[in-house]
């Protein structure tokens, strides 16, 4: 891993907030955990359950489909995520 690619790694979680905050979900057991997003994306995202773990709290999902209700969320999906 060069030390380049861990910088960029490192300026993206400082540029972002919901990386920066270092808290991924799960959106199936809405279990918490708390990450080092420069890690994650040196190393590999967090999974649990099965499910690759997001970056959104529940509330902002819950936002996030009242904006868009097509969206293809778990929930709208039937849970028949790939
Ligand atoms: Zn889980």
């Amino acid at each position: 891993m060069s030390e380049k690619l861990q910088a960029i790694y490192r300026a993206l979680r400082d540029a972002i907030p919901e990386l920066k905050r270092g808290v991924v979900w799960c959106i199936h057991c809405k279990k918490r955990r708390t990450v080092d997003a420069a890690q994650c994306l040196e190393h590999g995202w967090p999974k649990c359950c099965g499910y690759t773990m997001t970056v959104d709290s529940p509330e902002e999902r819950g936002a996030l489909r009242h904006r868009a209700p097509n969206a293809a969320t778990p929930e709208n999906l039937g849970g028949r995520v790939p």
